[in-house]
């Protein structure tokens, strides 16, 4: 089955044409500067990339041209739409109401707009690309997958937080999680690749990249995550701050006379590595300018592998015990100094850091030694198979 995969965001849209049976990735790209001018990236498989400036004044033209693209009569990687049997769609929010993924119906999309609320940013974008794509694809099914479902098996102990519980109960405020997908996926292929039993094991994933979230993954569930109602709390990250103490942006907003909304942007995209060190959110920038001694950046190096080390260790203390601890995403499966930063303080596990493997840049790697108690390893996230393998199961019916 041909599978397209659909990540909407607010002004980009990344896609992946997928062959279910395979598994291969037939073409991929992505539209940026979606209501600004507009530029399309398109890849087929063995080629080169191909890119063009083409208005794109909505995601409507967007994803049309997306659609040309895979069809064109040269470097089309189909010959007619109809061979796409299937969209999957990734969809940020979907509150407390999917704990799986589900198929896009009117019903299930209004109770995907209740959703909105909670992640104005994204979810109004993913819907555009749920209704761009009805239309022009009509009666072609369609599935969403989201980045909060794998976390709502946490329990209540973990996702609430220490307010009035009519915030709860009235506004929906708790921990959700993100990155669901990514943890669902590397969690479950952690497992098969490290031969441990899903239905009996614990694994710690360390999803770090632009974005970073950590998860607690017992007997296949998720018990724990780091970040929370929206995904600025937990570790510090490219440009989002983690977890800081709130009162701070009463204080902050005082001293540069900043509305809710301005603190809200400092928090969100000019905090984390990028605010910490004044030199980029980039790990690898980051990485240069502390190798020519800039303390700045050094020392949001530190924070960062010091964030990881804590949530990490509370987490073995929640699960009493861990059989695994995962790296993946940008820095997870790129950054050996990184990873050897926290595989240092993991000494109380019992494990040791293989430095020869922990070279290994991208690809599946045990990076502990043979004689650690506890296995440390690589495991690449691939977030577009683990939505076409979803949207499979969900329009097969299995
Ligand atoms: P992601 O959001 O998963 O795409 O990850 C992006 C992050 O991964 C950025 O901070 C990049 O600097 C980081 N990254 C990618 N490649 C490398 C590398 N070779 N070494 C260190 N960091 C990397």
């Amino acid at each position: 089955m041909k599978v397209l995969v659909i990540n909407c965001g607010s002004s980009s849209l990344k896609y992946q044409l997928i062959d279910s049976d395979s598994e291969n990735v037939l073409a991929k790209g992505l539209c940026e500067r979606i209501g600004i001018d507009g530029r399309l990236v398109y890849q087929k498989a063995g080629l080169d990339k191909e890119i063009t400036e083409a208005p794109m004044p909505t995601h409507k033209e967007a994803i049309q041209l997306v659609l040309d693209a895979l069809t064109n009569e040269k470097t089309g990687a189909i010959k007619s739409l109809s061979e796409v049997e299937a969209i999957g769609h990734r969809v940020v929010h979907g509150g407390e109401k999917f704990a799986s993924s589900a198929i896009i119906t009117d019903d299930m999309l209004k109770a995907v707009e209740e959703c909105n609320e909670l992640a104005p940013l994204h979810n109004p974008a993913n819907l555009i690309g749920i209704n761009v794509c009805a239309e022009l694809m009509p009666g072609v099914p369609q599935v969403a997958v989201f980045d909060t479902a794998f976390h709502q098996t946490m329990p209540p102990r973990a996702y609430l937080y220490g307010l009035p519980i009519r915030y709860y109960r009235d506004y929906k405020v708790r921990r959700y999680g993100f990155h669901g997908t990514s943890h669902s996926y590397v969690s479950k292929r952690a497992a098969e690749f490290l031969g441990l039993d899903p239905e009996n094991s614990r694994i710690i994933v360390c999803h770090l990249g632009n974005g970073s979230s950590i998860s607690a993954v017992q007997n296949g569930k998720c018990i724990d995550t780091t970040m929370g109602l929206t995904p600025l709390e937990g570790v510090v990250m490219g440009t989002r701050s983690g977890s800081i103490d709130p009162a701070i942006m009463e204080y902050v907003a005082k001293k540069d006379n900043l509305d809710i909304a301005g603190v809200m942007n400092v928090l969100n995209k000019k905090s984390g590595l990028l605010g910490m060190s004044g030199v980029s959110s980039d790990m690898r920038d980051l990485e240069a300018a502390a190798a020519e001694d800039n303390k700045d950046a050094k020392n949001a190096f530190d924070v960062l592998t010091y964030d990881i080390i804590k949530y990490v260790g509370g987490y073995v203390a929640a699960m009493n015990g861990v059989d695994a601890v995962i790296f993946t995403a940008g820095i997870g499966e790129n950054d050996g100094k990184v990873r050897a930063a926290v595989v240092k303080n993991l000494a109380y596990l019992g494990v040791t850091l293989d430095e020869e493997a922990n070279k290994v840049r991208g690809e599946e790697v045990v990076i502990s030694t043979p004689d650690s108690k506890v296995k440390v390893a690589v495991i690449p996230t691939n977030e577009e198979l683990a939505i076409c393998r979803d949207t499979v199961a969900l329009v097969q019916g299995k």
